[in-house]
């Protein structure tokens, strides 16, 4: 779809990430791929990355100064909302989370001898990411609340700490750890980020966590993870000691822009779907489904929520093109509960719309309302975003609620 948005890059090239996304990976959605582990998938899509690859497709995410094309992320919400209409765009193109956040946090804070190391095999997909902050023991929505350590013993750092939620450490060359190494600072300097390969001793993936009856593996995978005693040189430091939560909001602004536009590619696929069950499926009443008053105000409210959520991320990502992640806070804050609250609304009435064929594997929507239910969840839970926003505004009108008396 042409948007307010589109530019020449993007005319270029939606059109031919479209087609391949069509062509090459819908017809992998069944239900062998679709319920089965991530691995069983995970050769051939290798074999279609390659052909990404062959394309010039590869790397789109990647500024000028990386030999890629220097898309805006307004530009690249909009490939991330084509990508996103098959369960295996994003990995197939190479621009998955985590590793587009790790990419991104590497090329920008990582010193050059870690860049050669992590960041070059990371960017031509021949290993594998990703980001442990989330503890069992810890409200993760209060991110400052750490119990992982990371303390200095010589040209070391000796971690210890239990994660989980680490997605896709299972295969993953090396994790970005959060770990306190400054408990005496103010609570938002004493966390730093730092890589610790996966084979490095003490490094122990407990087991790939089930959710909603689906471990999965491979990329498609979420770990719990301890780490014992686990020693790193000092270099393997991201950006400086402290810096950590500086470095998550950076990581996340971006991050949040490419999670929101990913919805919007589900919601307009489950949309699609609905519509084509709406002109196919006979009632047996001289009408098809789509004669029904109740679906045509599914379809009717579901093409205006997209729509509506569809402008507000774009807009969002054009203001942090313009103005920066940190200027753009409450825009972003709005877009994260907003976009998936409509995610989870246009999955339920398609498969509704779909009755008992819509809770099948034989279709993708089962597999997007297990997988996508997390969206309200994870990089901020829809309460705190909401509450930021509110309290945001509420200081505007002279109300300052962390301090519980009028500014
Ligand atoms: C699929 C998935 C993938 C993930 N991937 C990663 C990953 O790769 N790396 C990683 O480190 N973490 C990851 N996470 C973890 C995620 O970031 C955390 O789950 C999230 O930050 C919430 O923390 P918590 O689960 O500890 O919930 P808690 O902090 O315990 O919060 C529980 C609930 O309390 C409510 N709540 C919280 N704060 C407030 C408030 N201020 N006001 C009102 N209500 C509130 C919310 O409803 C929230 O859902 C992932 C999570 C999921 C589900």
């Amino acid at each position: 779809m042409e948007t307010l948005f589109a530019t020449d890059h993007t005319r270029a090239l939606l059109p031919r990430i479209r087609e391949f996304v069509q062509t090459e990976l819908y017809p992998l959605e069944t239900s062998d791929y679709l319920t089965g582990k991530f691995s069983n998938v995970a050769k051939i899509l290798d074999e279609k990355r390659e052909l990404v690859k062959k394309l010039g497709l590869w790397g789109l995410q990647w500024g000028e100064d990386e030999g890629g094309l220097g898309l805006t992320l307004c530009e690249f919400g909009q490939v991330s909302e084509v990508l996103a209409s098959s369960p295996f765009g994003h990995y197939t193109f190479g621009t998955q989370a985590p590793d587009i956040g790790n990419m991104e946090l590497l090329h920008r804070f990582a010193s050059p001898g870690l860049q050669h190391r992590f960041l070059e095999p990371l960017k031509e997909g021949r290993i594998r990411s990703c980001f442990s902050m989330t503890e069992p023991d810890f409200a993760g929505s209060n991110p400052v609340n750490l119990g992982t350590t990371a303390v200095r013993d010589g040209d070391e750092y000796v971690i210890n700490g239990r994660k989980w939620f680490t997605s896709s450490a299972d295969g993953a060359t090396f994790a970005v750890v959060m770990a306190v190494t400054n408990p005496e600072a103010a609570p938002h300097r004493r966390a730093s980020q730092i890589i610790v390969p996966t084979d490095t001793p003490g490094f122990t993936l407990v087991r790939n966590i089930s959710i909603m009856g689906d471990a999965s593996d491979h990329w498609a995978s979420h770990a719990e993870v301890t780490y014992e005693n686990c020693r790193v040189p000092i270099d393997n430091l991201i950006g400086a000691e402290g810096m950590g939560f500086q470095l998550a909001q950076e990581r996340l602004g971006p991050g949040r822009i490419h999670h929101c536009m990913r919805w919007i590619g589900i919601a307009e696929r489950a949309f699609d779907l609905m519509c084509r069950r709406a002109v196919s499926r006979d009632m047996g009443d001289g009408q098809m489904l789509g004669h029904k008053q109740f679906v045509q105000g599914w379809i009717a409210d579901s093409r205006a929520e997209i729509d509506a959520c569809r402008l507000l991320v774009l807009r969002t990502a054009r203001s942090i093109d313009e103005r920066s992640a940190a200027n753009a806070r409450n825009e972003v804050s709005e877009i994260k509960f907003y976009v998936a609250a409509m995610l989870g609304r246009v999955l339920d009435r398609a498969i509704q719309a779909h009755g008992a064929a819509g809770l099948t594997d034989d279709l993708v929507l089962s597999f997007w309302f297990r997988h996508e239910r997390a969206a309200r969840i994870y990089d901020g839970a829809d309460e705190v975003h909401k509450t930021a926003l509110a309290r945001s505004i509420l200081k505007e009108y002279g109300l300052d609620v962390r301090k519980g008396v009028k500014v």
